[in-house]
């Protein structure tokens, strides 16, 4: 059973990892242009599909029967070649958004829910939302509902965002200002690269429901899976796939004092891991030119602390990595988004009379118990996890991915 995703410019697809998982079928990426589509749907090359960018709606007219929700979306992204040869077209993001809403536990019946964007996904989010009684808006930069009036609905209780606004690696940008809506209880965007974006992180610090794409990407691939199979699927196996693709995906991000081991821990989890490690000191001397003591003589301690932002901006938006942090990152309040939006940071903490100063400039200078005061809670504000490292190196690393894995599992 050979099964696939259809897409013009696939890149890097999550699709195929996830799929092994679902089912006991082969799962390709199938890069075509718009001129092979015809044919490579009438070829044997597949038994079943999954449709993405730009062919959801082209995919429409060599389908012989459409299930009623792909009907309703007039989109279709899972396709199943019968025993008969013909083809039937499905829409599984209906099931994936609204398995997404349940996981977010969002109440949203009632409540007025903005829906940025007007392509597809948007049409997914509608209508999955109106069917569960939203009084639903649709936000479009030519719509007459719109980002120049959308102060007009300060009362929404959910935003969901359906454009590719934040989306790697323009990670910075946010389609709306959160502050407008003061009655938000969340928001829902269907990006996942970053895990955090912009807007997710703006819900986050005012302790609202924030939830990113994946669960959604995961829970359509196993409505599509069954369509493939002919088998039901638990709906457990979106929570652990979920799961794995998430611990895969995020950064493993470690902060605290200098000296306090985040390069060997660093290493040794990347190891462990069989991840890429990176150490932003060794970053910032290659963007440089030049040692991190002759930036500090030649430039001062500023410039020093823009280069480090800068190499955190590109750095940090990267997926699957272990980072070892340099100690003094957590000082500038701008590196927290950039460092928190794919990454899970955890923070080294050792005892300060143990901390060696040989060749590190600020723990020269300065003595470290008075850093130390100064960084304690800004290393305690940043950290989504604590380690000690007062022992045995390897115990603390093995440690720190005991930790990850619980924190994600919550
Ligand atoms: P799409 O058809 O290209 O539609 C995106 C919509 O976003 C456009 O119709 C446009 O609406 C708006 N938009 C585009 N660029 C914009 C900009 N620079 N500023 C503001 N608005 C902009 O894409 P889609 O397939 O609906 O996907 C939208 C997002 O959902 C993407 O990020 C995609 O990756 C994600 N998605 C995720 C899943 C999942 O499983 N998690 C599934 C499907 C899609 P207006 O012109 O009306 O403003």
């Amino acid at each position: 059973m050979v099964c696939g995703l259809l897409g013009r410019t696939l890149g890097h697809s999550y699709s195929p990892q996830i799929h092994a998982k679902l089912g006991a079928y082969t799962y390709r990426l199938f890069e075509k242009e718009p001129d092979e589509i015809c044919s490579f749907l009438k070829s044997n090359s597949f038994t079943g599909l999954n449709v993405t960018i730009p062919y959801k709606k082209a995919v429409i007219e060599y389908c012989d029967v459409l299930t009623p929700i792909a009907q309703r979306l007039g989109a279709v992204n899972t396709i199943v070649k019968k025993q008969d040869g013909t083809l039937l077209g499905h829409n599984s993001d209906y099931f994936g958004f609204k398995s997404m809403v349940f996981k977010s536990k969002l109440q949203v019946t009632g409540k007025k829910a903005l829906v940025l964007g007007s392509g597809g996904a948007s049409a997914t989010a509608v209508a999955v939302l109106q069917d569960l009684g939203s009084h639903v808006i649709v936000i479009s930069r030519s719509g007459e509902n719109n980002y120049e009036n959308i102060k007009s609905h300060s009362d929404a209780a959910l935003i969901v965002n359906a454009t590719p606004v934040g989306m790697y690696p323009n990670t910075e940008a946010a389609p709306v200002d959160l502050s407008l809506f003061p009655d938000l209880e969340g928001v829902l965007d269907l990006i996942y690269n970053p895990a955090h974006t912009s807007l997710l992180q703006a819900a986050e610090a005012r302790g609202i429901v924030a939830e990113n794409g994946l669960w959604m990407l995961v829970a359509q691939a196993k409505e599509s899976a069954e369509y493939f199979t002919g088998k039901k699927i638990s709906d457990e196996s979106i929570k652990e796939i979920y799961n794995t693709l998430k611990f895969q995906m995020e950064n493993i991000l470690l902060i605290g004092m200098p000296g306090s081991g985040k390069s060997t821990i660093g290493k040794m989890v990347a190891d462990m891991l069989s991840r890429e490690f990176c150490d932003l000191d060794d970053e910032i001397v290659k963007y440089a030119g030049c040692s991190i003591p002759e930036i500090f003589e030649n430039s001062g301690e500023e410039e020093f602390r823009n280069i480090e932002t800068q190499v955190i901006y590109d750095i940090c938006k990267k997926s699957g990595l272990v980072i070892a942090t340099g100690g003094g990152c957590v000082t500038k309040e701008r590196n927290y988004p950039l460092l928190h939006q794919n990454s899970t940071i955890v923070w080294l903490k050792r005892d300060i009379d143990t901390l060696p100063t040989e060749g590190r400039p600020l723990s020269q200078q300065t003595k470290l118990t008075q850093m130390y005061s100064v960084r304690k809670p800004l290393y305690d504000a940043f950290a989504d996890i604590t380690i000690e490292n007062d022992g045995e190196a390897t115990d603390a690393a093995n440690r720190v991915i005991a930790a990850i894995k619980e924190d994600q599992l919550k």
